[in-house]
């Protein structure tokens, strides 16, 4: 999978995976990435790309990439392609519809899910393994095949 965001830093401000959410008991499903609205969002996978809209989410594109994974992508402005995507497709552009917790000091941003079997799953560890590492840890980790391919993909959208 590539970071649906492709011309942001993954550790950008944003609400993060589990947190709980304004002020409720709920945790945030997702991740957050403060993007400006009209930010084209990419595919983070290939798959089937369907609409939808929620009063939490807006409006918001559901992919499901089989093997009972699927990606979700809210809160956005406008849907660009639906149907069969590949991966890095612009699918919408972001936006701010739904509910944004702007009492949180959020606004525009692009709410990004990943589930697999049934459970929601952090989009930092599934994608990048832990953002949290450093030295010694970082190395042995950037030494891992699927994550150098996420790696490469993300510096081709952020340097080409
Ligand atoms: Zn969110």
């Amino acid at each position: 999978m590539i970071a649906p965001v492709g011309n942001i830093p993954v550790t950008s401000p944003g609400q993060r995976f589990g947190a709980p959410r304004d002020g409720g008991s709920r945790p945030h499903k997702g991740r957050d990435y403060s993007v400006r609205v009209g930010t084209p969002v990419q595919a983070a996978d290939s798959g089937t790309a369907t609409e939808g809209y929620s009063g939490g989410m807006g409006k918001y594109v559901t992919i499901t990439h089989g093997s009972g994974c699927k990606t979700v992508y809210g809160h956005l402005s406008q849907i660009i392609k639906l149907g069969r995507v590949n991966a890095g497709d612009v699918i919408a552009l972001s936006g701010n519809t739904g509910k944004n917790y702007k009492g949180e000091g959020y606004s525009a941003h692009l709410h990004f899910e990943i589930w697999a079997d049934g459970q929601a799953q952090d989009p930092d560890t599934y994608m990048y393994g832990s953002s949290q590492v450093q030295g010694d840890d970082l190395t042995s980790l950037l030494s891992d095949p699927e994550l150098q391919r996420a790696i490469q993909a993300l510096s081709q959208t952020l340097y080409s």
